[in-house]
């Protein structure tokens, strides 16, 4: 309760303190600059972009899901000493919208990896004419390279000095992210087309379904606010008998039980369908794992993907 009362008056001081100008904002020393980033998969691209004249804060870690995530006290204090503050947008972040708005209110330069992305790239959820959008944007590997362009030019914006290097450094990262696109193409081929079936924990792979031709099916929907309901437990495994698919997955920022109890479902229907292991979702890994860049997450998920149903596990 004490932290949430100081954490009442700490917002109410930032709406205090709020400046109506719409002035654009502009680096005023020589430090590097102090980018508070949400998600892992944000603090990473800026690193990349970024190089040596950033310093980058991320506030989840790995394992962190960012649906449910809410910023502590120390957070909003973390934030309130950024320079820019990244952020996904689409929802992504539920429990921050407000106080992302309370910030740009006060002129301190945001940036929304959404935005940078153009809207006919985003997938709907919910059927025909719905306007909610699925946040999950980084499993299009073709929308994280517009991502790396418009976090090189909103740097450029906020410390034109170093413009040329941000420029030069998403150029090398966007080369590294078509090898890896290249990369996920040629180890999907070896996955037979009747085969390509994801079924995951909750809905977060639909970019990449479209964008490499898989066919997604998550338990949860595309947040994991919602519980799943039995319903969605043994439609899914109706699916799944329907359509012989043999392994599914969990992920690492959302709980397993679900994924348990579907495997039962599919089980009582005469059928085997087994856990084919761990994909990263919503969050990176960590060194241990070698799994702690965007690169090397998405090589793992793949790979982990691909050793699963090209039938040479089985
Ligand atoms: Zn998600």
């Amino acid at each position: 309760m004490k932290k949430l009362i100081g954490f009442m008056m700490f917002m109410s001081m930032l709406l205090l303190t709020a400046c109506s100008s719409e002035q654009e904002v502009q680096k005023t020393s020589e430090e590097p600059i102090n980018v508070v980033a949400t998600t892992t998969m944000i603090a990473d691209l800026v690193r990349n972009i970024g190089g040596e004249y950033v310093d980058v804060t991320g506030l989840m870690g790995p394992g962190v899901d960012p649906h449910t995530y809410q910023p502590s006290a120390s957070d909003v204090y973390t934030m309130d000493e950024a320079d820019m503050i990244v952020y996904n947008g689409l929802h992504l972040e539920a429990q921050f919208i407000e106080m992302f708005e309370q910030f740009e209110s006060r002129g301190v330069p945001t940036a929304v990896i959404s935005e940078g992305i153009p809207s006919s790239e985003y997938q709907t959820v919910g059927g025909e004419g719905s306007t909610e959008y699925d946040p999950h944007i980084w499993f299009s590997v073709n929308n994280w390279i517009d991502a790396s362009e418009y976090v090189a030019e909103q740097l450029a914006e906020y410390d034109p000095e170093h413009a040329t290097i941000y420029g030069a450094n998403a150029q090398a990262y966007v080369s590294e992210l078509t090898e890896l696109s290249d990369y996920i193409k040629t180890r999907i081929e070896e996955v037979p087309e009747q085969s390509r079936y994801l079924v995951t924990a909750h809905d977060a792979f639909q970019y990449f379904g479209r964008e490499f031709h898989f066919e997604v099916v998550g338990l949860q929907g595309v947040n994991t606010q919602t519980e799943a309901g039995t319903g969605d437990i043994s439609g899914l495994a109706n699916f799944i008998a329907e359509h012989e698919i043999s392994a599914v997955f969990v992920e690492s920022s959302v709980s397993s039980r679900n994924i348990e109890a579907l495997i039962e479902a599919v089980s009582s229907r005469g059928q085997e369908l087994h856990n084919a292991g761990e994909l990263y979702s919503d969050a990176l890994g960590d060194e241990q794992h070698g799994t702690e860049t965007y690169i090397k997450m998405y090589r793992s998920n793949i790979d982990t993907i691909v050793d699963a149903l090209n039938g040479s596990e089985n």
